[in-house]
């Protein structure tokens, strides 16, 4: 491999790491803003953060008619203009389970945070476009992977995950070795993400918890994090 093609992929690894660390410091502020902090444990109040933002939330049906999957359409960010401000509103397929609501109502969220961002650094009003939830593990753009990102760390702090990896460990120390299906279970139920969903959600856990492991001492400040990285390192492998 050419010396080019080495330092391109190092900037690819690099930038992956800065998307990474990135969303993670977003999503952590809004469950900070929330929940004060994060030491305690608690299943992910969605709803509860998305209200505390004035943002509606709507059930209703989503006909998919027109696409080739069905179900192909689980939710959407719009918006409704007020006399003196701008109404967010996340429609959310009522048919779906209350675990994959939980998902599509995390992912619209994170389509909202990206735009206020968007909006602090661009110092523009840009109008919102309305933004699908379509098929996840399948995401169409850079922002719809984003977006699926923060919904992990929105729905799975990396803080939570990592004493519930031990302890599931540790509950099983008698049939090893454990299948990975059965960790994705208990995530699943713990964390109230449904199965379909969970998958996703761990392998972008993992990363992040690379992506921290690497970082130390460049940027992140919290060390008792790292420390349980470390610790835990060997239940990535
Ligand atoms: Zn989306």
């Amino acid at each position: 491999m050419s010396e080019l093609n080495e330092n391109a992929n190092l900037d690819l690894i690099c930038n992956m790491q800065k998307i990474y660390l990135e969303i993670y410091n977003i999503s952590n502020t809004y469950l900070r803003n929330y929940y004060g902090d994060l030491k305690e444990y608690h299943t992910i109040d969605i709803r509860g953060i998305v209200k505390k933002h004035e943002i509606d939330i709507i059930e209703r049906e989503m006909y998919t008619n027109s696409f080739l999957f069905i179900n192909q359409i689980d939710g959407y960010l719009d918006k409704d203009k007020k006399e003196n401000h701008i109404q967010y509103i996340i429609y959310v397929n009522k048919n779906l389970s209350e675990t994959s609501k939980r998902y599509v109502i995390a992912h619209e969220f994170s389509h909202y945070i990206l735009q206020q961002k968007q909006k602090e650094t661009e110092k523009i009003k840009k109008e919102i476009e309305i933004k699908y939830c379509l098929n996840v593990l399948f995401s169409k753009s850079g922002e719809e992977n984003a977006c699926d990102i923060m919904t992990a760390f929105l729905l799975m702090p990396i803080d939570y995950v990592l004493p519930l990896m031990k302890q599931f460990i540790e509950s099983q120390k008698n049939n090893y070795p454990i299948r990975i299906s059965e960790w994705l279970q208990c995530l699943s139920y713990w964390m109230k993400v449904s199965s379909y969903h969970v998958n996703l959600c761990f392998q972008h856990i993992r990363y992040l918890a690379a992506f921290l492991y690497d970082n130390e001492n460049m940027g992140i400040d919290d060390k008792i994090l790292i420390k349980n990285i470390k610790e835990y390192a060997r239940l990535f492998y």
